[in-house]
């Protein structure tokens, strides 16, 4: 509807980056946007209470981006994963597969606990790689994924089918 418009209309296909024969999602007009970063940040918010979630996770680096000012509306507390070496104390770590080569992930392995329901919020589900590689580190850290929301999935990629058995039959929700 409204919400879905506005949030399309903000978003910039940009041929050939970073490399040939890519499309790229650029959000930076949504974020530059005030009206529609908070329509963006007022569904996120939204789905938070709906997953009954008790952390937010976002991802290195866009989703940070879109997930600190969820968190704070929400009243909730903010985790973030990041790329590997980024983090100073002790840390649980998850590599993943890439198209070409391996990626790493990391989080503080404090900062998660029994008992947290995570939501998980990032820009773009791609391959699903990145995504699926956070829920790893919510379980092993002993909490539960509450669900994974994105602002895009780029549906012409099996990111959701590759999602589905680290889900766990949480949802996972593109706006
Ligand atoms: P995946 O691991 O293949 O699902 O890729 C998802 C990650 O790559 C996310 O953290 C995204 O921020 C980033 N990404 C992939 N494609 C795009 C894009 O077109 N625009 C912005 N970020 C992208």
């Amino acid at each position: 509807e409204d919400v879905r418009e506005l949030l399309l209309s903000r978003i910039k296909d940009v041929a050939d980056y970073p490399k040939p024969g890519v499309m790229f999602k650029d959000i930076t007009p949504l974020l530059a946007d005030a009206k529609a970063f908070a329509a963006l940040t007022d569904a996120l918010v939204a789905l938070a209470g709906r997953y009954g979630a008790t952390k937010i996770v976002g991802l290195e680096a866009r989703g940070f981006i879109l997930a600190a000012p969820v968190a704070v509306q929400a009243g909730i507390g903010f985790v973030p994963v990041r790329k590997a070496g980024k983090l100073p104390g002790a840390t649980l770590a998850q590599s993943y597969e890439l198209e070409y080569g391996t990626a790493e992930i990391e989080v503080h392995a404090e900062d998660l606990s029994a008992g947290d329901r995570v939501m998980v919020i990032d820009d773009v589900l791609a391959t699903g790689g990145t995504a699926e590689a956070s829920l790893s580190l919510i379980r092993r850290a002993g909490a539960e994924v509450a669900g994974v929301a994105v602002l895009m999935e780029l549906s012409f990629l099996p990111g959701r089918l590759r999602l589905a058995g680290a889900l766990g039959g949480a949802p996972l929700d593109a706006l």
